[in-house]
């Protein structure tokens, strides 16, 4: 009855969800730290609570489906016309738009070897061939000389660059990118997930992508930006893809009716215009992260450099298993990454309470398992 398909598709692990925590180990809900799924430790802006509360009477209406007011805030963010921008239910929607709106005859997509995982998952509901560079972090040189040697046999439909990435933390510049996007044919679609842009400009400048700039350049290029992370809206699912005009009206096909909900499309506007909120919390998530870079150092534990609000350790002495199994007993909920084939795992930069307590942890695990 089932497509072939998904006989190779691993049903999605996302961060443990907290009541799994409460169930199995009977810790109090309030006292769990789940630093997993790279939520916002500091919730989202009050002002956004405030405007869900007002309008929570409107529950039983369909939201406005041109989501006009939120795509005009975005087009005035970041410059761009409203037509040149979809809205998803997460990202996560845009990508699998994507997906189904390319025509994958004859054709493979490229990725790197350790990134999102969704792209893989509807890469292989499209039924489409996987190419991935040999290295977990991207490196361009790889994915040019892959794409250039495939390009005699097959096509490219899709290059997914994960900008920063998910789930290692490294960031690719704006002017890597762009080099990368001239070497492509205007055949393919370039997706640049900018998930955490707004942890990685405010590190590093010369990491800021321009969505304005790309895709007037580029016709073939779609930025994908999320209200899940700094935003603190994971629970509200809203993302949006930026690209050509005829790109967006392309991807508008696939797209089914009042895709978000109507109280997430008021928290997305709202949200969007407390950027003072966001620069708080990308601040303190940098402050933060230093504690983690120090405890790696100290404990001769590999790091890359994360722009983004999680760091990922590798180079470890122990099963990241054993370490994350344990840590669950203890409440903290963090990332194995053992799913990706990596002895390695991932730790969302959480609160300052939270931090000092998993890392309390850790030196006491690491102390034990010597
Ligand atoms: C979190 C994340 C997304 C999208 O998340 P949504 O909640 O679906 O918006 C997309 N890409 C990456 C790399 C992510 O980490």
């Amino acid at each position: 009855m089932f497509r072939v398909a998904l006989e190779n598709i691993a049903t999605y692990e996302a961060g443990k969800p907290i009541e799994l925590v409460i169930r199995e180990f009977g810790i109090p809900a309030d006292s769990v730290i789940k630093l997993a799924s790279n939520e916002n430790p500091y919730g989202t802006s009050p002002r956004v609570l405030e405007s869900i509360r007002e309008n929570i009477h409107k529950a039983h209406l369909y939201p406005d489906d041109s989501m006009y007011e939120l795509k005009e805030a975005l087009s005035h963010h970041y410059g761009v016309q409203a037509d040149e921008i979809i809205i998803g239910a997460g990202s996560d929607q845009v990508i699998e738009f994507c997906l189904q709106a390319v025509d994958h005859h004859n054709a493979c997509v490229l990725m790197a070897k350790t990134t999102f995982a969704m792209y893989e998952v509807y890469a292989k509901l499209a039924g489409v061939e996987i190419l991935k560079t040999p290295s977990d972090i991207h490196r361009l040189d790889e994915f040019v000389r892959i794409y250039q040697e495939v390009s005699s046999k097959k096509r490219v439909s899709i290059v997914f660059l994960c900008v920063p990435n998910n789930p290692m933390g490294e960031c690719l510049s704006a002017k890597e990118v762009e080099a990368f996007i001239e070497k492509v044919d205007k055949q393919t679609l370039v997706v640049l997930d900018g998930a955490y842009q707004e942890f990685a400009k405010a590190k590093d400048s010369d990491k800021g992508l321009d969505p304005a700039y790309l895709i007037k350049k580029y016709s073939n290029v779609i930025y994908l930006g999320t209200f899940s992370k700094a935003y603190g809206l994971g629970g509200m699912r809203v993302g949006y893809g930026i690209g050509s005009k005829h790109l967006i009206a392309m991807l508008h096909k696939v797209r089914p009716p009042f895709n978000i909900t109507t109280l997430s499309l008021q928290a997305a506007i709202i949200a969007l215009s407390d950027q003072d909120f966001v620069a708080q919390c990308v601040k303190q998530n940098f402050e933060q992260m230093r504690y983690y870079e120090e405890f790696a150092k100290d404990n001769h534990l590999s790091f890359i450099p994360s722009y983004t609000n999680f760091i990922t350790l590798t180079n470890l002495s122990f099963e990241s298993t054993h370490l994350c199994d344990w840590l669950l007993t203890q409440g903290v909920i963090l990332r194995n990454l053992k799913s990706y084939g990596l002895n390695a795992f991932r730790i969302t930069i959480g609160m300052s309470s939270q931090n000092e307590r998993v890392l309390e942890l850790l030196k006491q695990y690491i102390q034990k398992n010597k």
